[in-house]
């Protein structure tokens, strides 16, 4: 068993990616060819932005939102510790400081009175209030934005968020890496913040063959910026330099690939859902794990179907038996941020995020991908049923 099975999906559409991909041999236009704005177009259609920014990986996509804002040394960003490392890595990359917020338990996102409570002890310097990080030598910090993960792929609450940030005048990045085709009230991921960022790394809900990433944002000014950062800062022509930018493009190759993709995604989604659907089924009764939830009115899109297990000797236990029988599990994430060497001169201590610390002991991610057998299902849910104890 796969624990997410690309080759079924590309087995369904080789034919069209072969072509789409000999297309771009044909016209040779390797760098910006015209897949790129193609998918750009298609893809702003489908979330409802105005204006969608293709660029190499996510990491890119979430650097180029923070640097279209500004971000420096000084500025505080908020965000959780439960995240891939991406989120931290490009605050850290400008100079400016990640202030962690723990997760709400349920949802696995950013804990919106928690946030409060964050942007009130940066402001008046008061680690009482919530733990900030020890570094005596960037003087105080000015709370400049948030990037709210949307984790596994379930948007998190920026109505909350949005409320919570209101008289502050922070920004609100979304990170959608893992959220492209969610919803939330009615409006789709990457759609939800001031800029949303996505990925299409290959494992993602929508994955090139390679890395790549995408902007949304309704704002002509900052997509004006990120257009120009793209490409080393760019201003009237390539040779016009008006700000210290990044190679930050997507391959027309991948775009390519992306196109012939996108033509199925809606599907895929909805097969996503019914493979989700079918996990809480067999697992519901279930007493010693902890399905995920969703709030009403969100939509996730399953990018991974992660459970809680009792304890981590229970999550020991269970991987083992699941890999027995040829079972892939995964776990998204073994070590939060604030407990990772790259963050060590934040001086952040263990308990500082409970939940965040507490879920990474315990959490761990089944096979998830749209053409999952519900015999497979059966068969994963029969061998944690039997270890249920
Ligand atoms: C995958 C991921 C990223 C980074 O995307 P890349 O395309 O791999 O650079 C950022 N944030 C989260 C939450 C992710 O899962």
């Amino acid at each position: 068993m796969q624990f997410i099975d690309l080759g079924a999906q590309q087995k369904r559409i080789r034919e069209r990616l072969e072509n789409n991909i000999r297309a771009v041999l044909d016209h040779g236009q390797y760098v910006m060819g015209p897949e790129i704005q193609l998918l750009e177009e298609k893809l702003a259609e489908y979330i409802e932005a105005s204006f969608a920014l293709s660029c190499a990986s996510g990491t890119d996509a979430l650097l180029l939102a923070l640097m279209a804002y500004n971000v420096g040394p000084g500025d505080a960003i908020f965000t959780t510790p439960f995240t891939f490392v991406s989120t931290g890595e490009v605050i850290g990359l400008l100079g400016a400081t990640p202030v962690f917020v723990d997760i709400d338990p349920q949802t696995f996102n950013i804990d919106s009175s928690k946030l409060e409570q964050a942007i009130a002890a940066v402001n008046s310097e008061n680690s009482n209030l919530h733990p900030l990080p020890r570094t005596s030598d960037i003087g105080p910090l000015r709370p400049r934005g948030v990037i709210a993960v949307d984790l596994f792929g379930l948007p998190a609450d920026y109505q909350r968020l949005e409320a919570t940030v209101k008289n502050s005048g922070l920004f609100i990045i979304e990170d959608a890496a893992q959220s492209f085709g969610a919803e939330f009230q009615g409006k789709k991921a990457c759609a939800l913040a001031d800029i949303g960022c996505t990925s299409f790394f290959p494992a993602k809900p929508l994955g090139c063959y390679g890395d790549g990433g995408m902007c949304f944002t309704d704002d002509k000014e900052l997509y004006d910026i990120m257009k120009s950062l793209r490409i080393h800062g760019k201003g009237t022509d390539k040779y016009d330099n008006v700000r210290t930018g990044i190679n930050g493009r997507m391959d027309t190759l991948q775009a390519a690939i992306l196109l012939s993709k996108f033509e199925i995604f809606a599907e895929e989604v909805e097969l996503r859902q019914t493979v989700a659907d079918r996990y809480r089924k067999l697992l519901m009764s279930l007493e010693t794990i902890t399905l995920p939830q969703v709030p009403v009115g969100v939509k996730s899109v399953w990018a991974q179907y992660s459970i809680l297990a009792r304890d981590e000797n229970h999550r020991s236990q269970l991987q083992a038996k699941l890999k027995a029988a040829d079972i892939p599990t995964a776990v998204y994430y073994p070590k939060p941020l604030h407990l990772q060497t790259a963050y060590i001169s934040l001086d952040y201590k263990e308990g500082e995020f409970a939940i965040s610390e507490d879920c990474s002991r315990r959490i761990f991610s089944l096979p998830m991908h749209p053409y999952l057998k519900e015999k497979d299902q059966t068969k994963i849910a029969e061998i944690i049923a039997k270890n249920d104890k």
